[in-house]
């Protein structure tokens, strides 16, 4: 069975956000662990999480994720960005053990004019700080389209930081296909090109998760505008051979398309229909 979901608001707490889920026949979802551009968090009321996971595993709703906000940057040049960073991951990784065995997914960062390989040290220096002995949670590197000074937006790049971070078993990559067609990957020509240069310099089985987004821009524009399923450069025919695709077709994907939830609800619909089961 297809393993879809959407972005969600938790601002009305997880129940709220778990009804929505079902509603839109989602079976995972994803959710912003604070403000996106701010900084706040939310505290957590422990009877609604225990009523999430109650509706989530009485509905099959599992691989939840939890999206880090744009805000933060592991390698800003700027001491006190990075130790904000650090301060929020860190809060954001002992929050998402409320649901246990999830993901919490983040941007590298902007290495803001000190080069890729310093971006690389410094973001990988952070997620061995931030990972903590006992963590369920599996930290996921999404992949960027490039945009101004990004880090992340080859698999070359990933690789390098997975390789410097020592809990090797609790870091995974999220491919974002908006992303990585803006980078320059052509995952509508060739998908098995894309994940045969992802499986030699990363592993597939590191490929954990999916933002399943269609493009508003052309391959390589390394611009990162999501469009709606289908009405992108990417395609309606593209994206059914990445749900259906052998080596993706059991991970979790996640719509992050500009839409309402009965959009959602349509996307989800379309793209179980286009499931082979
Ligand atoms: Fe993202
Ligand atoms: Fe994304
Ligand atoms: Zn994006």
């Amino acid at each position: 069975m297809l393993k879809i979901g959407c972005h969600l608001s938790s601002s009305r707490g997880f129940l709220a956000m778990g009804k929505d889920a079902v509603k839109i026949g989602a079976n995972t979802l994803q959710f912003f662990t604070r403000n996106p551009r701010g900084s706040k968090a939310r505290k957590i009321d422990s009877e609604d999480v225990a009523s999430f996971l109650r509706l989530a595993r009485e509905k099959g709703i599992a691989g939840i994720m939890g999206h880090a906000p744009y805000t933060l940057n592991p390698c800003s040049a700027s001491n006190k960005t990075r130790e904000f960073t650090l301060m929020a991951m860190t809060d954001d990784v002992l929050r998402m053990e409320y649901l246990p065995h999830s993901y919490y997914t983040f941007h590298p960062g902007n290495h803001v004019g000190q080069g890729v390989e310093t971006g690389i040290s410094l973001t990988a220096a952070m997620l061995n700080q931030i990972m903590q002995p006992g963590q369920t949670t599996t930290i996921l590197l999404e992949t960027m389209s490039g945009k101004g000074t990004e880090i992340g937006s080859t698999f070359a790049e990933l690789r390098q930081i997975i390789d410097r971070v020592t809990r090797r078993d609790r870091i995974g990559v999220c491919l974002d296909t908006c992303h990585v067609y803006d980078a320059g990957y052509d995952i509508v020509n060739d998908l098995d090109g894309v994940l045969q240069d992802f499986d030699r310099n990363i592993g597939l089985e590191n490929l954990l998760a999916i933002h399943l987004n269609d493009s508003s821009n052309p391959l390589g524009s390394r611009k990162d505008r999501h469009a709606a399923i289908g009405k992108g450069t990417i395609g309606l025919e593209a994206m059914v051979r990445v749900i259906n695709h052998p080596r993706l077709r059991e991970r979790p994907f996640f719509l992050e398309t500009p839409n309402d939830l009965d959009g959602y609800a349509a996307e989800i619909a379309l793209l179980r229909e286009a499931f082979q089961d």
